[in-house]
């Protein structure tokens, strides 16, 4: 799959919100992710981007991830978990609900709608704040995240860096035509520009000291070629919106609005003249002017132009957890402190999707508001820094490529007292994985507030500090861990995929590609392989696959090819035990074990070998 950054039909972002109010919660990102394009994307070392390119390529033959709608061209704001992907993906997200949940006696969990009242998103801020700042470079017409945009050293040039000649020379005309400089071609950068102090670029004509043309700048270039000249910034909304009910919005609106217009004007004309193409002979616009029903053009009208914003799609799963607290509290007669889990789909409408499923629109999160005493809330923002990481690491080979970044204070967001982000060195960089956040009492506060009802917890045990007296009342201090774990499927993938030199049998040099997995992560558990298919080898291997299977162990008979084909395939999977049927196996019950990782064979006998592989899978460590 190398394109995994595919545009997505009719891909204009629309929307937009009021600006974010002061220390909204999205974290300021540090990092530049430009987007993984076949083209003029400023290359990380060439090595790591071959490594994101090979578990691509690997995610699709294998079947662990494919291109949404590759048939029609592909989406690129979202991903399909094949069969090896999604029992990834489930086995993960079991790990984190074991981890999270079913290990511990004072979190519990909670699966609530994705869709909710609007009002919870309004009470929450997403509604006014979930916005990115969004640019268009006015040179190459990309469109990208302010925030995650390079910023080049100032005082220094602004070389623009192309494709490829052809389009320096394309770029080159633009920026002439439009700003009036004649930037100097060097293959396929673009030379001249220089930014002279952290608002201001200008133009400096070769052998000249100063620039002779100066603009205002905002200190970043658009990411692709590197351009200074940007349209203004524009806060655009990252919630999708969807209608809910009989009631179709769009209907109303057209109705409504043929009976204002009321036939004075001439509304083909004016269709036209508004959409031009858009509205074309065969198009949704174009259709329906052919129809000549005012209703149905001004809704077709309607359609084109906005979404009915009836409901939002959730962008994080946290927000349930806050708006059930007290259901849940009371229910379970739950005691501070103590914890709400969920796990589940979020939708963001990202500006750039980017690095395969590091960002999509469609994604999962695992994510635990734990409720505490206020006071208590940075010891146990530690405890769940210590927690989460060690978590991590766990399932990792590499446990180096995983650090905390602490959030300074202008991140915060203003209710915030603390945060850190677990990072992972992907290929391109340190990046995000999950953010530990200690939240205090903003968004029961918030709730509160928006709904009018109660959400105090009441300690009758305990006074209240303030008036020395039985019961305390009060709203919990709240501590987030939040992970994504799609991004946390691209991390384990990257982590544990490597390719071997190693000489066969007959001395010859071969590359192994492997997938060294946590085998509690791994799709499947064990391949068990007759080694011919012949001499009751298959109904062998059968009757070993019926009680791996019966035992609940993810396992696989596979006959086809060569042995040595068969355990390269599974390497290259990740499936950590091989268990081979072979001459020796029909005399004394036994067959071979191979480790995926030494590739070391142990002979292990049939009545053995659940309870074995079960072993194993409990009591795996690095
Ligand atoms: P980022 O800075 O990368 O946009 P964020 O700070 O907005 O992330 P949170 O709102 O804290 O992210 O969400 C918690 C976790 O959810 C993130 O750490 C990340 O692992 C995951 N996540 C967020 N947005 C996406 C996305 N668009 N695609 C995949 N995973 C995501």
């Amino acid at each position: 799959m190398s394109a995994f950054f595919l545009g997505r039909p009719g891909d204009t972002p629309s929307g937009g919100a009021a600006s974010s109010p002061p220390g909204w919660r999205r974290r300021l990102p540090r990092l530049y992710e430009a987007p993984m394009s076949n083209a003029a994307a400023p290359s990380p070392a060439a090595a790591n981007d071959d490594v994101m390119k090979k578990v691509v390529a690997l995610c699709k033959s294998r079947g662990f991830v494919y291109q949404s709608s590759e048939i029609y061209g592909g989406l690129k704001s979202a991903y399909d978990y094949g069969p090896l992907g999604c029992e990834l993906k489930r086995n993960l997200m079991s790990e984190w609900w074991r981890d999270m949940v079913t290990c511990r006696e004072n979190v519990v969990g909670l699966d609530a709608s994705i869709i909710m009242r609007p009002e919870v998103w309004r009470a929450s801020g997403h509604a006014a704040g979930f916005a990115d700042p969004l640019v268009d470079c006015q040179v190459s017409q990309e469109r990208f995240r302010a925030d995650k945009a390079p910023r080049p050293a100032a005082p220094g040039p602004l070389p623009i860096t192309c494709a490829d000649k052809g389009v320096a020379k394309t770029y080159a005309e633009i920026i002439e035509k439009k700003f009036g400089v004649v930037l100097e071609r060097d293959g396929n950068v673009l030379n001249g520009l220089v930014a002279s102090s952290a608002t201001e670029f200008g133009y400096v004509p070769k052998g000249a000291s100063a620039p002779t043309q100066t603009w205002a700048w905002r200190g970043y270039v658009s990411p692709l070629i590197g351009s200074p000249f940007l349209t203004a910034e524009k806060s655009f909304n990252l919630m999708f919106r969807t209608a809910l009910g009989a009631v179709d919005p769009m209907q109303e609106v057209a109705e409504v609005t043929a009976a204002l217009t009321g036939g004075s004007e001439d509304l083909p004309t004016a269709i036209r003249a508004k959409f031009g193409k858009d509205a074309a002979e065969g198009t949704v616009l174009g259709k329906a002017i052919a129809v000549g029903d005012r209703a149905k053009m001004l809704r077709a009208v309607a359609e084109h132009v906005t979404s009915s914003a009836m409901v939002y799609m959730r962008p994080e799963t946290a927000q349930a957890m806050f708006v059930q607290f007290r259901n849940v509290q009371q229910s379970m007669a739950a005691k501070i402190p103590f914890g709400i889990a969920q796990m589940g789909k979020s939708f963001r409408n990202e500006i750039t999707v980017e690095h395969f499923i590091f960002r999509s629109c469609e994604f999962e999160q695992m994510e635990m508001e734990f409720f505490c005493e206020p006071g208590t809330q940075l010891q146990w923002m530690e405890y769940w820094k210590d927690q989460r990481m060690s978590w991590w690491t766990r399932y990792a080979n590499d446990p180096t490529k995983f650090r905390f970044r602490t959030h300074e204070k202008d991140e915060l967001a203003h209710y915030a007292d603390g945060c850190y982000d677990v990072e992972y060195l992907y290929p391109w960089g340190w990046g995000e994985l999950e953010g530990i956040a200690s939240r205090t009492d903003h968004d029961l506060h918030a709730h509160q507030e928006a709904s009018g009802q109660s959400l105090e917890y009441v300690d009758q045990e305990k006074e209240d500090p303030k008036t020395g007296k039985k019961p305390w009342k009060y709203l919990p201090y709240v501590i987030e861990p939040a992970a994504g774990a799609t991004r946390a499927v691209l991390c384990f993938l990257l982590d544990a995929y490597c390719e071997e030199e190693r000489t066969t049998a007959t001395g010859e040099k071969e590359l192994r590609t492997l997938l060294k997995l946590h085998p509690r992560l791994a799709p499947i558990k064990c391949a068990v392989l007759p080694l011919v298919k012949k001499d009751g080898m298959p109904e062998k291997a059968r009757e070993i696959i019926d009680a791996m299977l019966k035992a609940g162990i993810t396992a696989k008979y596979d006959e086809k090819g060569s042995v040595g084909k068969r355990y390269a395939k599974h390497d290259e999977i990740g499936t950590p035990w091989c268990a081979t049927v072979d001459g020796q196996t029909l005399t004394d019950g036994t067959v071979t074990v191979r480790d995926r990782d030494t590739t070391v064979q142990v002979r292990v006998a049939i009545s053995d070998l659940v309870a074995t592989i079960k072993a194993k899978l409990e009591n795996f460590e690095r």
